[in-house]
C-alpha cells in the first residue's frame, strides 16, 4: 500500500492527547506490550481497537456515524469464468484499494462480507464532517479500482467493463452490538446500516449513491445532485437517493 501512514496513533492522540508511536524505532517498546497498528485502521492502535470492541460489547451504545458499503460488481459472473487464483487476486486488489481509500479518510474498515466491504466513519477517530469524509473515501475507492481495472483485465483475460464497484452511503445514529456466535461479528446495526446496504445494491458499477441525510450533511461535496426514487427487490417502499 502506498498511502502515507501515521507515525502516532490518531485515535489516542485525538482523544487522550497521548502520542502512541505506531512505526519506527520508538514503537518497539509499545509493540513488546502488544500495542501495534490496528488491522481495522492502521493509523490507530490496538488500544483503540479494544475500545471499539468494549463499546460494541456494551450493547446499548448509540453513535452518530456514517456507514459505507462497497461491493465488487460482476463478481458472480467472473467467479464462473476465472481460475481461483485469478479470482482471489481480484478480490485482494479490491479489498486493498478499499482499505487504502477508507483509511486515507480516517474510516474504520469494520468487516468484509463476501465481495463487499463495510466501513464506519466517526469512530474511533472523531470527525465533524464524517459524511463528507465517507463521500471522499467512496470517490477514492472508485478512482483506485478504476485505475487497476485494465491491468487486471489484461492479466486475467476478462472484459474490463465486467469489473466495477457499487457504493452506498448512509448517515445517522447507529447501535453497536455483538451479533452472531463469534466475537468477530461485533458490528454496527440499525436502519442506517440497512439503508447503506440498500443504497449500495441500487448503485450501478462505478456509481456512488447516498441517502438524503448524507446529502444534507455533505452538501459541499454534492452540489447539483438531484434525488431519484429507487425501488428495490424485497422492499415495498421506494428509497430516495442522490448520486455522488
Ligand atoms: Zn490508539
Amino acid at each position: 500500500m502506498t498511502m502515507q501512514q501515521a507515525k502516532i496513533c490518531k485515535g489516542c492522540w485525538q482523544q487522550l492527547r497521548v502520542p502512541i508511536p505506531l512505526r519506527g524505532v520508538l514503537s518497539a517498546p509499545f509493540r513488546l506490550v502488544g500495542i501495534r497498528p490496528s488491522r481495522m485502521n492502521p493509523n490507530t492502535c490496538t488500544v483503540c481497537e479494544l475500545m471499539f470492541t468494549t463499546v460494541m460489547r456494551a450493547r446499548k451504545v448509540t453513535l452518530d456515524a456514517t456507514v459505507l458499503f462497497a461491493d465488487l460488481r460482476g463478481y458472480t459472473s467472473l467467479s464462473q469464468s476465472l481460475a481461483p487464483d485469478a479470482l482471489s487476486a481480484l478480490l485482494d486488489t479490491f479489498y486493498d484499494e478499499c482499505a487504502s481509500a477508507i483509511w486515507e479518510y480516517d474510516g474504520l474498515l469494520n468487516k468484509t462480507i463476501g465481495d463487499a466491504v463495510m466501513a464506519i466513519f466517526n469512530f474511533p477517530i472523531r470527525q465533524d464532517d464524517h459524511a463528507a469524509a465517507a463521500v471522499r473515501a467512496a470517490r477514492a475507492i472508485q478512482a483506485r479500482c478504476h485505475a487497476k481495472r485494465d491491468d487486471l483485465a489484461r492479466a486475467y483475460g476478462f472484459a474490463p467493463d465486467t469489473f466495477g464497484v457499487g457504493v452506498g452511503i448512509s448517515s445517522g445514529e447507529l447501535s453497536f452490538g455483538e451479533f452472531g456466535r463469534s466475537h468477530r461479528d461485533l458490528t454496527a446495526i440499525g436502519t442506517v446500516v440497512n439503508t447503506a446496504s440498500r443504497a449500495q445494491s441500487a448503485a450501478e458499477a462505478g456509481q456512488i449513491l447516498v441517502t438524503p441525510t448524507v446529502y444534507e450533511r455533505a452538501r459541499s461535496e454534492l452540489a447539483g445532485s438531484q434525488p431519484r426514487e429507487y425501488r428495490l427487490k424485497g422492499f415495498d417502499d421506494a428509497i430516495e437517493l442522490y448520486a455522488a
